[in-house]
């Protein structure tokens, strides 16, 4: 086993790995940016290393910095947690040639499915079921109109190195091609420095339900199960729950031997999440693979009672898995509190927290990084904490996250936690009707005062 790990993120991840490791006997080693001074990972953690000034670029993305963090503290492995370098196969191939463990994917696995248009190219031949679209890269737009006639409209346009939810555009009719493909061309070398794109057939109405995957070092896979990720904001997560309304067990059954066909495919070795679109009659198509944690495996953990991140460490130090596949026994439901404006379309509300008090009671867990006077930095992502519950049922689940987020106090900035409160409240979500397209409709009623 591991005696040091470096943990190479911040905020409530970072946190996260690191109470894991404290339980399994591992030392740690935080590294933080000077914006992140003050952070509680920072203070959790057996050491700690400044990497260099807010900008990511500059610290939670620089890997020569990070290794040479790794180094002198005399670390053995690196958890990457989620985004930063979680899926960058050079730092893992850096991390390599170290001879530090990278605990998530290795580099060949991280660039098979790292570009997205690669990866469903190996999923049509390993037999798992993809959006219909095109094979490979679209680069003439003749050929791509074809395509687009071929597949049918409405089709959707997507930039082969993107992610978060940016990349994308819809197209509704031939008139329209065009002009979408010229824009989403730019904007992909823009935002990605990648202007390859690929083309699908955009699935109405469709649920984003994922499978929690494991592989070891051995060829053993398991699956844990879905989470439905359909309450999405401009294609990012805002809620996600385990068991999801929309599933049975045949298609549980389906999904997970598709999830893990996916992942043997590419002889994955870690945790790992294989993302589909399900549609009405409950079709299921192949997304994409992540090859790291996901934010939201905390749902997992509580219904099957397993600590995810224990369970990377473990494959990562060759400890072989059991191969069993896990059933929900229990509902989970998750809610991002960001610090955003809900009232104000989702902008973002950094500064500093002024009071906080976090929801407690039996079946309510809290993951974050905060706490009064600490100052949320700019210069990040804008979640500031997970609230996550867990009951028998998925009402009782719904009747505690409402209680839970009634409880919850934080000051001094917006948060997404008013949203939260009227999303629990709606017949609609309380009844499992939901598509992605359910916040499209969804209408936040500012409260008076
Ligand atoms: P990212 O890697 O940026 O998260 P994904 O490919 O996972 O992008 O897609 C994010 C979301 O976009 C999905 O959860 C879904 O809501 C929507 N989406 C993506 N592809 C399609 C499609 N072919 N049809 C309908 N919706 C889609």
């Amino acid at each position: 086993m591991f005696k040091k790990i470096l943990i190479a993120n911040r905020g409530e991840i970072a946190l996260r790995v690191i109470r894991t490791c404290r339980e399994m006997g591992i030392k740690t080693v935080a590294v933080y940016s000077t914006a992140d001074k003050e952070s509680l990972h920072v203070r959790f953690a057996d050491e700690a290393v400044c990497i260099g000034p807010p900008p990511s670029k500059e610290s939670y993305l620089n890997m020569s910095r990070i290794i040479a963090a790794a180094e002198i503290t005399n670390a053995d492995a690196i958890h990457p947690g989620y985004g930063f370098l979680s899926e960058n196969a050079k730092f893992s191939k850096l991390c390599q040639q170290h001879n530090i463990k990278f605990i998530g994917a290795l580099p060949e696995q991280i660039e098979a499915m790292g570009d997205k248009a690669t990866a469903k190219s190996t999923m049509i031949a390993a037999g798992v079921p993809c959006v219909p679209g095109t094979e490979g890269l679209v680069t003439d737009i003749t050929v791509a109109k074809k395509e687009a006639k071929r597949i049918g409209y409405p089709v959707i346009l997507k930039a082969t190195a993107g992610g978060g939810g940016k990349g994308m555009r819809l197209v509704w009719k031939e008139e329209e091609f065009q002009e979408a493909f010229d824009k989403a061309s730019q904007e992909a070398g823009a935002a990605f420095g990648n202007a390859g794109m690929y083309m699908e057939k955009y699935i109405l109405e469709p649920r984003h339900i994922e499978i929690q995957i494991a592989g070891d070092q051995y060829g053993t896979f398991c699956h844990m199960s879905e989470r439905d990720c359909s309450i999405q904001r401009r294609h990012q997560k805002l809620v996600e729950e385990t068991p999801s309304p929309f599933m049975t067990k045949a298609l549980r059954k389906k999904m997970g031997e598709a999830a893990i066909k996916a992942a043997a495919s590419v002889n994955y070795e870690g945790v790992g999440t294989v993302e589909f679109l399900v549609d009405k009659d409950r079709n299921f198509y192949f997304m994409e693979m992540n090859t790291r944690i996901q934010v939201e495996h905390t749902i997992t953990e509580e219904v099957i009672d397993y600590d995810l991140i224990r369970e990377q460490i473990k494959i990562a130090a060759g400890i072989p898995i059991s191969g069993l596949n896990y059933e929900p026994t229990r509902h989970s439901i998750q809610c991002r509190i960001n610090a955003e404006d809900p009232f104000n379309d989702f902008r973002p509300s950094p500064g500093k927290i002024t009071s906080y008090h976090s929801p407690g009671g039996h079946g309510v867990r809290v993951d974050t990084h905060v706490y009064a006077g600490y100052t949320i930095p700019p210069n990040y992502d804008s979640m500031i904490g997970k609230l996550i519950v867990s009951a028998q049922t998925r009402e009782e689940a719904i009747t505690k996250m409402e209680r839970a987020l009634s409880e919850y106090v934080i000051e001094g900035v917006n948060t997404t936690i008013p949203f939260h409160l009227q999303l629990m409240q709606n017949e609609q979500f309380r009844k499992g009707n939901f598509t992605t397209k359910f916040l499209e409709d969804f209408e936040i009623v500012k409260p008076k005062v």
